[in-house]
């Protein structure tokens, strides 16, 4: 392989080595407000055992080892997300290309499941909106349960094949295309990753992430930012793409500062030198990965006005609204029995996305009403929107598992009524706390199956 960074024998060895590299990204509301609470109790979690700070993610840490996430109730409850420190690296192109100024801007990451840059990006565009799509059915489950957990409420998840989004032309500030790829980048952690590999699946994926580029563009606007990566080493797949975008496009590729240390290898395609960022884990602590971004210079860009959500009674209003902090910001609508928080500056967003998008959730669903009882949904008990006068019980941690293992809670003398099951008074998800006994409201599909250990 002739490629700018590539050494074969740093190569080989890097991965004849058994070494793992693990890293998390933290939540930057939910760590926030653990580091206010003290963290003292919690040393089972991750969070208190971090290494080192990755240098291009504020909110990124490398572990010591790797450790059991599934024990971590900070894990479940979405205070931070296991990932891989070269895909945190987008954080710094929005930084340089997107600037602070994020009020209002709409982004869209196409391929998004399971959800690391997508969580990234609802950190980021803390104002603005994130389209988080997947097109595989299954995978956009996993999307759903992530975004849940990380409990934003400006974030839309939709189940579509990116040719859908054409329905919206110049209607995204941002797209990231996170392209399915060969997956070289992460031989090191993924043996199979390795027996899956070969020079017509190389190809197979560069026509593939031809498509989806095609297929998408037409809903970036006129001006916006397009940033495109993969976890593959295959020229065919970073650079070539690069010169097939410059030259079927009206695209200005943007270039980065890298700071020398960090060593990241910045590449040029053949004819339009257009610049890519190369991660080798030899060079870097980190995964294989490539990353380019583009300012779109041709195509139009829309203002969506579109009306239509379905509105809540006044009875829905009045008790959604007790649950809410600050309910004056959102604006809310049914959807399939449930009540749905959205930032008021949104809601012409979701009627529009709702039109020509399967959206599998859009904002928060804060609950429903049956006869004159408000049911709260676990997604707001995950939200930072959920009302702080709500009781909380802090858990110790042997009964924080066997909250999320959805098994019986002790009861003791707590006040009756909704209450959230807290660690570390993070939320858990919620409590009904009955005269004789307290009902566990832990969702039965994402439940700890296995037993904790020495159990
Ligand atoms: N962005 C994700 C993250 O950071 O967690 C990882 C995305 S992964 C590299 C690529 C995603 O593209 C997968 O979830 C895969 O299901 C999806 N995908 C596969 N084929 C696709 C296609 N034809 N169009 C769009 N997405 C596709």
């Amino acid at each position: 392989m002739n490629i700018k960074g590539f050494g074969r024998e740093a190569f080989e060895q890097v991965h004849a080595l058994e070494e793992q590299v693990t890293s998390i990204r933290l939540n930057p509301f939910k760590s926030v407000a653990l580091a206010m609470n003290g963290k003292d109790n919690l040393t089972q979690s991750a969070i208190c055992n971090l290494k080192s700070a990755i240098a291009w993610c504020p909110h990124g840490f490398y572990l010591p080892h790797r450790p059991s996430f599934t024990f971590d109730p900070l894990f479940h409850a979405g205070v931070y997300y296991v990932q891989e420190a070269s895909s945190m690296f987008l954080w710094e192109v929005l930084k340089q290309t997107a600037g602070d100024n994020t009020n209002g801007m709409k982004v869209l990451d196409l391929c998004a499941a399971p959800g690391g840059k997508s969580t990234l990006l609802a950190s980021y565009f803390q104002h603005g909106l994130v389209v988080a799509n997947e097109v595989i059915k299954a995978r956009a489950a996993v999307l759903v349960e992530n975004i849940t957990k990380w409990g934003s409420a400006n974030v839309i998840v939709s189940n579509n094949d990116p040719k859908d989004f054409s329905a919206l032309p110049g209607y995204f500030d941002i797209m990231v295309i996170d392209a399915p790829c060969s997956g070289s980048g992460l031989f090191r952690r993924d043996a199979q990753a390795i027996n899956e590999w070969s020079e017509e699946n190389v190809q197979l994926c560069s026509q593939r992430q031809q498509r989806i580029l095609a297929d998408a563009y037409a809903a970036l606007k006129n001006g916006g930012l397009l940033v495109y990566s993969t976890c593959s080493y295959s020229k065919q797949e970073d650079e070539d793409i690069l010169d097939w975008l410059c030259g079927n496009f009206e695209v200005e590729n943007l270039p980065l500062s890298i700071n020398g240390a960090w060593g990241i290898v910045e590449t040029e395609s053949d004819i339009h030198k257009a610049k890519g960022y190369r991660f080798y884990p030899y060079k870097v602590q980190g995964e294989g990965f490539f990353i380019a971004a583009f300012r779109k210079k041709d195509g139009i860009a829309e203002e969506y006005r579109v009306q239509g959500l379905t509105k809540t009674t006044k009875e829905e209003t009045e008790a959604t609204g007790r649950f809410i902090q600050e309910d004056s910001a959102f604006t809310f609508f049914k959807q399939g029995g449930g009540i749905i928080a959205i930032p008021v500056a949104f809601k012409n967003d979701v009627a529009a996305l709702q039109k020509h998008l399967y959206l599998r959730k859009a904002g928060i669903t804060a609950g429903s009403l049956k006869g004159s009882d408000f049911v709260p949904a676990h997604e707001l008990a995950m939200s930072m929107i959920v009302n702080k006068n709500i009781p909380g019980i802090e858990l110790a941690y042997p009964q924080a598992i066997q909250y999320l293992q959805k098994k019986d809670i002790e009861t003791g003398n707590f006040e009756k009524g909704w209450s959230l099951a807290t660690y570390g008074n993070i939320n858990l998800g919620w409590m009904k706390v009955l005269p004789n006994r307290v009902n566990n409201y832990y969702p039965v599909e994402w439940r700890i199956l296995k037993d904790a250990p020495g159990r």
